[in-house]
């Protein structure tokens, strides 16, 4: 793997200020080095072509407050948000690794009755070669069941009330780490490195490999389709360069790609899904010290509710603040008691759409997201649900996920008895964690994924419709499929 420094580019003087430099060529460049990102590059320079990786953001290092990592490794130091009949803020990565370096590692593959949807949607997708990919790149990011010791005691709390409530168990969910000692910082910055991130299944192992140029601290500004396409790159400190590539692949994201798409008629920055997610905080006599183990170590289905998953959510004291519906004294209240505090999350499949623009430049992208009645409905089952099996486990008081003053309660009756049908979508405290379908399959792309002559796009974008389950193996399942491909094509040529 090289850096541009020692292709030349790095040195003063090999690009001014403003002005186009020496062009360079590259078989592939790949903007964005999240999951999809990395995985395709990684695998395009694997298979012999030259292939440029850019990535605006640096490598990220473990932070010992988890406020700082938010600052550093989170799109605008976290506070990306969506504004409609709500204020939903929406987290995405900013850092080499992109955001598998600060998501929890939760493993699941794409839903089969999707991918036979999908082929539906765009002929030419081949539902059986994709889970072949979903099985790759299973393999590559290690992803194994969270072990029992590591499952954290929300998430023991959490089993022991569906045990008491006759329902259903859960499951230890299967996590992509190598080695992972619990220390429960995973969207923080793994301060282990046991998290295995696009960067390390994928970037690491080419560490040696010349074929692979990664530049971090590289943002792609404009990119040209044509044949070859040309990119526009602005370095850290200002510094412009213009390159080429026999083919551009955009990765930059659900929230990013778009921008690059806009003018080239396609139906792109629609279509937005969040899977809105939420979580119940519960207090108990017992310790919890929810900080100890794999936060979301332990997932579960409800089988009257086939649109909501649970999963579990735990974050550090010291971001517990930003988190909870609450201030001044309750929320000190709660904080002096957060070593016996648990919590358990839940996300949607969601009815709503939103969609992405960019009036203040790709860097702020303005996101529209109106959470739908149903949805809102469908929430506020959800926390009822994680609230009766957290006082099933013994709690003594709960706090939903609700921006109203009534959202502390004490017994599983005052549960029964809670106005649910006054919850209005703006009250509900929820983050979107898994932007998606911004440049859809069968919408905006074919299934070569293609947008124009000698541009692709691969990253979250390209899923078409809220997917149900956390994304990761799917976006790297896509670009493991159009690195393949693209190495064909080229052969072929
Ligand atoms: C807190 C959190 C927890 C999560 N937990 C899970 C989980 O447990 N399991 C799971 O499956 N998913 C999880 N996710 C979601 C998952 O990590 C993402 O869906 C996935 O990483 C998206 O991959 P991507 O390739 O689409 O984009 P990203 O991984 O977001 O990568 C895009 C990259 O492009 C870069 N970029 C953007 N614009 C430019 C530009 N102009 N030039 C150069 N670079 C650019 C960005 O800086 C970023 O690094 C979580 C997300 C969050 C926020
Ligand atoms: S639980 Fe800790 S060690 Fe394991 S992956 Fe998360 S941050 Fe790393």
């Amino acid at each position: 793997m090289k850096t541009l420094e020692e292709i030349g580019l790095g040195i003063p003087g090999a690009s001014s200020r403003g002005a186009p430099v020496t062009p360079v060529d590259f078989d592939f460049a790949v903007a964005g080095s999240g999951a999809a990102g990395a995985a395709t590059a990684a695998r395009l320079a694997a298979g012999g072509a030259r292939t440029l990786l850019l990535e605006q953001g640096t490598t990220a290092r473990p932070q010992a407050d988890g406020r700082a990592a938010l600052s550093l490794y989170y799109a605008n130091s976290g506070l990306t948000a969506a504004f409609g009949n709500g204020l939903y803020p929406v987290a995405v990565g900013r850092t080499l690794g992109g955001t598998t370096t600060i998501n929890s590692g939760t493993c699941l593959r794409t839903p089969r009755e999707m991918l036979l949807r999908w082929r539906l949607r765009a002929p030419g997708f081949d539902p059986d070669a994709f889970q072949g990919r979903l099985e790759e790149a299973w393999t590559a990011v290690k992803a194994k069941p969270v072990p029992e010791r590591l499952l954290g005691q929300s998430a023991r709390l959490f089993f022991r009330g569906l045990g008491r409530l006759g329902l259903p168990p859960a499951s230890a969910l299967d996590r992509a780490e190598d080695r992972c000692r619990g220390d429960g910082r995973c969207c923080f910055v793994c301060p282990s490195d046991a998290k295995v991130t696009a960067k390390s299944a994928f970037l690491d192992p080419m560490a040696r490999d010349a074929r692979l140029t990664v530049w971090p601290g590289a943002r792609l500004t404009r990119v040209t389709p044509g044949r070859p396409p040309s990119l526009e790159v602005s370095r850290e400190g200002g510094r412009r360069l213009r390159l080429r590539a026999r083919a551009v692949v955009l990765s930059c994201g659900a929230l990013a790609t778009p921008y690059f798409l806009r003018g080239l008629g396609l139906r792109a920055g629609r279509d937005l899904t969040i899977h809105p997610a939420s979580k119940v905080f519960a207090l108990f006599d017992e310790p919890v010290r929810g900080w100890q183990g794999v936060p979301q170590s332990a997932g579960w289905l409800d089988e009257r509710e086939p649109r909501l998953r649970f999963e579990g959510a735990f974050v550090p004291p010291e971001v517990a603040p930003l988190t909870m519906p609450l201030e001044g004294r309750r929320l000190r209240w709660w904080l002096d008691r957060y070593d016996n505090v648990a919590s358990f999350g839940f996300m949607a499949r969601d009815l709503s759409r939103g969609r992405v623009g960019y009036p203040l430049g790709p860097s702020l992208p303005l996101l529209r997201y109106d959470l739908e009645p149903d949805d809102a409905r469908l929430l506020a089952r959800g926390m009822r649900r994680v609230a009766s099996v957290y006082f099933a486990a013994g709690a003594r008081r709960v706090l939903l996920p609700l921006n109203r003053p009534d959202n502390e309660l004490e017994s599983a009756g005052a549960l029964e008895d809670f106005p649910w049908d006054s919850v209005r979508p703006w009250q509900i405290q929820l983050m979107g964690f898994h932007p998606l379908g911004t440049c859809g399959l069968g919408r905006a792309l074919g299934a070569d994924l293609k947008a124009a002559d000698g541009l692709y796009v691969c990253d979250g974008s390209v899923i078409p419709e809220s997917l149900g389950v956390n994304p990761q193996i799917t976006i790297y399942a896509f670009a493991l499929d159009l690195a393949a491909r693209l190495l064909e094509g080229g052969r072929a040529r």
